[in-house]
């Protein structure tokens, strides 16, 4: 029989209609979905001793049943089965959970292959899978695949069996032979039988090693398909900027230019010129200097007659542009604009119709930019800074006040590379990883909670020093209100200690946004000496005269979040001291604090972060922006991602792309994904 692999499943022999339903559950429709599911472990079920088996610990047994089976009924449709059986010396008790037709299955003085976890003390085998017989050699690995309704693994396993046997020489290979060889990846057939009915562990490894390549390979090949659109696409602007007046305006900032500024500057002038658009993330550590380099984008810009927008996350953010920007443009005649909640409604008025007609170049605000009236009478250049606290939509709504304007997108979020090329492989991305030079290092101390006096006492003399500090409160999770309830603790009890000397401040993120503004503006201004805060306090916002941060309970946070933390310290010429007050239990919370105290590069802390943590961290659990994978993992098959990307870009650009039969398994998954219709991601 020749069944092919686009067939029904009901086409295998044994799949009646209630079985077929189930499958449909899982998704398995055709011969070739359930070629397609893959199990989400595998067993090792080499035989064992039960006398060097430590308690708790998976094992396999072949044993011989020595009792009637007994049934429990726990209730609806919970019924416990258990048995005595003889492994090796050894007379223990085997157990299932709802799986009553074993009762028939289990006779006396039968071999049974049975493998589960090993309870020592009660001297029972809680059972995960059985076979009936003496173990085969060929199953040292059994997959284990999640499924629905009655279904087994046995008889799971017998459909896939029957499947490759049938559809499996009628698969096409999928893979490009030449990356087939390259890699020595074992072939489709191969690594199917690998992944399904493995010899050894040798065999599954080097199935998952395909499959893991392949399905970062299609998904690098959907980004770098968009990405090639994106570029080759002309309906973007040329912006013709007048180099001369650019290099000009450079020599009059009071710095140096860091190396990694001026590559980014090129990156930034590169895309401005060219017909396609823009669409770059700029990722610099705080401090790192990306506000100028926006600036001279901008100012690129409108040298070409266009204008320019610059959207921050809060007011205070977007004040402090407007300040740097308006100290570097106002003496060359640059005229720049804030519009933000605050704008009053008479100089509003007068800021949209000046941007209309053209007499403002560069506009910088928060929300208040993509409100409907705000009309731009030639947008060309946008930048958002801090772009993952605004949404999708919203970062549409301005692009879309010009016509096809160039975006950048900025973020003080270090973001490990893996991460970056797959959320935002679609983009161009431009690092800045130099601090301009003579910036003090944080010093960063890791203390016990009972070392708290000693902590206050550092903060004291800082304070008498006129400088200033921050205290983080504890992070609670998932609970919004015992956050503020701690900072109200803390708060109360640093005012008490610093009673008629210091003034303390408290901001959390149950305060109106107005009360947040004013304790902002009173700490920016030195009125508050300590702020107590959550973890609300402002990304990127710059009090220079802060040195010094205490963190309670630090090992709560994840080291991306200590780092942006820590990084609102040593804005300013002073020594600046971030103290981490925590005890951690774990090894893995340990690490975390002594990787803070170790280094002040964001980038190794995000690196370091994603192999402690996984990549949750980066961008919130919900819209994590990552896509699912069936096999790979980001954090073990980085280097895997890395190859798959420099692949997916050379068969993209490859002239024979189109034609080439190797590549037509490829093409057909483009199409599906519908990336070659021209969809985008953003
Ligand atoms: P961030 O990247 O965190 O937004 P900013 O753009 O706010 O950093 O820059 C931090 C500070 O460093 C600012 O005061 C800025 O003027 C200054 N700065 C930026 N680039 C340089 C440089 N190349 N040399 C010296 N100081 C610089
Ligand atoms: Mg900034």
């Amino acid at each position: 029989m020749t069944i092919k692999e686009f067939e029904a499943v009901t086409e295998l022999k044994g799949i009646g209609k209630e079985t077929a339903e189930h499958l449909a559950e899982m998704g398995i429709f055709t011969v070739q979905d359930l070629i397609w599911t893959f199990p989400f472990r595998h067993e090792d079920q080499r035989l064992k001793d039960l006398a060097e088996t430590p308690h708790n610990e998976k094992v396999t047994v072949e044993a011989r049943v020595e009792s009637v089976p007994s049934v429990l009924y726990l209730g609806k449709n919970k019924t416990r089965i258990q048995v005595t059986v003889l492994a090796g010396r050894h007379l223990v008790k085997v157990v299932f959970f709802n799986q009553a037709y074993l009762r028939t299955k289990l006779t006396p003085g039968s071999i049974i292959t049975v493998s589960g976890k090993w309870d020592r003390g009660r001297q029972v085998i809680n059972g995960t899978s059985i076979h009936f017989g003496p173990k085969t050699d060929n199953t040292d690995f059994e997959p284990v695949y999640s499924l629905r309704g009655s279904l087994r693994q046995n008889r799971f396993r017998k459909y896939m069996r029957q499947a490759l046997d049938v559809a499996g020489e009628n698969l096409a290979e999928t893979l490009p032979l030449h990356l087939i060889q390259k890699y020595k990846l074992p072939s489709l057939l191969e690594a199917l039988e690998g992944v399904h009915f493995p010899k050894d562990a040798e065999h599954a490894k080097q199935a998952r090693r395909r499959f893991v390549y392949e399905e970062l390979l299609h998904f690098q090949l959907r980004i770098q398909a968009l990405r090639k659109a994106r570029k080759s696409d002309e309906q973007g602007t040329i912006i013709q900027y007048d180099l001369k007046k650019l290099k000009k305006f450079i020599s009059t900032i009071p710095f140096e230019l860091t190396n990694a500024q001026k590559r980014v500057v090129n990156d930034i002038c590169k895309d401005l010129k060219e017909p396609h658009r823009m669409n770059r993330l700029l990722q610099g550590d705080v401090g790192s200097g990306k506000t100028i380099v926006a600036a001279i984008g901008l100012y690129a810009a409108v040298t070409a007659g266009f204008q320019g927008a610059l959207m921050a996350p809060t007011e205070i953010l977007a004040e402090q542009h407007a300040e740097s920007l308006k100290s570097w443009f106002d003496p060359i005649g640059v005229r720049v604009a804030l519009l933000s909640g605050s704008t009053k409604s008479k100089e509003r008025k007068v800021i949209l119709e000046q941007l209309h007609n053209g007499e403002i170049d560069i506009l910088i605000g928060t929300h208040a930019l993509i409100q409907p009236d705000v009309v731009f009478s030639n947008l060309g250049f946008v930048i958002t800074d801090e772009q993952h606290r605004f949404g999708v939509e919203q970062r549409r709504i301005l692009r879309d006040k010009g016509i096809n304007p160039d975006v950048l997108f900025m973020t003080a979020t270090p973001i490990p590379r893996t991460l970056a090329i797959t959320a935002f492989g679609e983009m161009d991305v431009s690092i800045i990883d130099e601090l301009p030079a003579g910036r003090k290092q944080i010093e960063t101390h890791w203390l016990k909670k009972e070392q708290l006096n000693s902590a206050i006492s550092k903060m004291e003399i800082e304070l008498s020093q006129g400088r200033q500090a921050y205290v983080i409160c504890p992070l609670i999770e998932e609970s919004d209100k015992l956050d503020v309830q701690n900072a109200v603790e803390v708060y109360e009890q640093l005012a008490t200690i610093f009673h008629g000397r210091y003034k303390v401040g408290l901001m959390h993120g149950r305060l109106h946004p107005d009360e947040k503004e004013q304790v902002m503006r009173a700490y920016s201004e030195g009125e508050i000496h300590v702020l107590v805060s959550t973890t609300v306090v402002e990304v990127g916002v710059n009090v220079p005269n802060a040195s010094y941060m205490l963190i309670y309970d630090a090992d709560r946070f994840g080291l991306a979040q200590l780092h942006q933390l820590r990084g609102r310290v040593g804005r300013g010429q002073h020594q600046s001291y971030c103290v981490l007050l925590a005890d951690p239990k774990s090894d893995e919370g340990k690490e975390r604090m002594m990787s803070m105290t170790q280094t002040n590069d964001g980038f190794r802390l995000a690196e370091k972060d994603l192999e402690l943590r996984g990549p949750g961290d980066f961008f919130g659990k919900k819209q994590s922006g990552l896509p699912e994978f069936k096999m790979a993992d980001l954090v073990h098959d980085y280097r895997t991602l890395e190859v798959a990307r420099q692949d997916a870009e050379k068969i993209i650009y490859d002239k024979n792309f189109w034609e080439n039969e190797e590549y037509r398994s490829l093409r057909e998954m483009l199409e599906e994904s519908g990336v070659l219709s021209g969809e985008r991601m953003d």
